[in-house]
């Protein structure tokens, strides 16, 4: 039935190891570990044994190689990831705040993620998708924009599907042309995936059920509301699923809401039912925050039963 692809950032992640000064003191680092949201969201795909695949651009650099190697590792095709010898892969130096907050410092800007383009390889790959999954943080660059933009209609057409996590900052929804893309992916949605701040920024109602409402009138199919450790809710035409959080030690949040969200897509694809999914995704989520890297807690099938099997849930 055709890979699930996405399309955006490959970049590694290096740490702090104390809350205290942040970076402006030596301190000893930890990393680096593979990182950006689409690149975590995809290797959990191909983690659960679902063909998957990605468009990106990389440095010909061991920070590349180290992600290349990982996705590769996991089953992910990385044929549509561009490898660019004068360009650097990029990164990010993340450190605790002593409020638990998380400051980052960037190395993007001029890094191969700027190089992304809609080579012949990312042509084929896209043109033979099962479904594509959107990332919000990516729709301010042009190219992915356009990727995005040419993609939709055929796959639709080839009865398709569709996924999108907003992962956006208030900022892109300030201009109009922002906006504008972000409302015409959501109207072949099948599948959303906001936290909770984020719903906000897609409706004008303040009452979660109303915000919900209105999306669901706007022909967005399903809606999964990630809440953190509170767990997750499904909302579609035929009402609303609850699902509560597993009750695990936090040591690293990043990458929960990418696992979270390739799980659940997987599983209904798989044909499980919303409670298997949101349980299977929970799981997912909850082991990816136990341990540092984004991408070091992804899991396979068996590591989510052993886990839902071993840990219980909040009350
Ligand atoms: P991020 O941007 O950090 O990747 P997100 O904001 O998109 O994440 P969250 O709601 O933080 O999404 O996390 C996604 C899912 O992961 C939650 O719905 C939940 O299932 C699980 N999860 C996250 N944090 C915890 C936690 N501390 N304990 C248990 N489960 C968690």
């Amino acid at each position: 039935e055709g890979k699930i692809v996405t399309i955006g950032e490959i970049l590694v992640e290096i740490m702090a190891t104390t809350a205290g000064n942040g970076f402006l003191e030596p301190q000893p680092l930890i990393g680096p570990f593979p990182s950006g949201a689409p690149a975590i969201f995809i290797d959990q795909v191909g983690k659960l044994g679902h063909p998957a695949g990605i468009v990106a651009a990389v440095g010909d650099d061991d920070f590349g190689t180290l992600n290349l190697e990982r996705l590769k590792q996991d089953g992910v095709d990385v044929s549509a990831v561009a490898i660019h010898p004068g360009a650097a892969t990029g990164s990010a130096f993340v450190r605790y705040r002593p409020d638990g907050g998380r400051a980052f410092v960037y190395n993007m800007r001029d890094s191969a993620v700027g190089r992304i383009a809609a080579t012949p390889e990312a042509g084929t790959l896209l043109a033979a998708a099962g479904h594509l999954h959107v990332m919000g943080s990516g729709l301010p660059v042009p190219a992915i924009a356009g990727m995005v933009r040419s993609t939709l209609p055929a796959l639709k057409a080839r009865g398709g599907t569709v996924s999108f996590d907003p992962n956006i900052r208030r900022e892109m929804m300030r201009d109009e042309s922002g906006r504008a893309i972000f409302h015409s992916v959501l109207s072949v949605t099948d599948l959303f995936l906001p936290s909770g701040e984020e719903l906000s920024l897609f409706s004008d109602e303040i009452d979660e059920a109303k915000a919900i409402a209105a999306l669901l009138d706007a022909g967005v199919k399903e809606i999964v509301l990630k809440r953190g450790e509170a767990g997750a809710s499904h909302f579609d035409r035929n009402g609303r699923t609850d699902m509560p959080g597993f009750v695990v030690a936090e040591v690293d949040p990043t990458g929960a809401g990418d696992c979270f969200g390739a799980t659940f897509l997987v599983a209904r694809r798989l044909g499980k039912s919303v409670l298997e999914a949101l349980r299977y995704a929970n799981a997912a989520g909850a082991r990816t925050v136990t341990v540092q890297g984004p991408m070091e807690g992804s899991s396979s099938f068996a590591d989510l039963d052993r886990f839902i099997a071993q840990t219980s849930v909040r009350t």
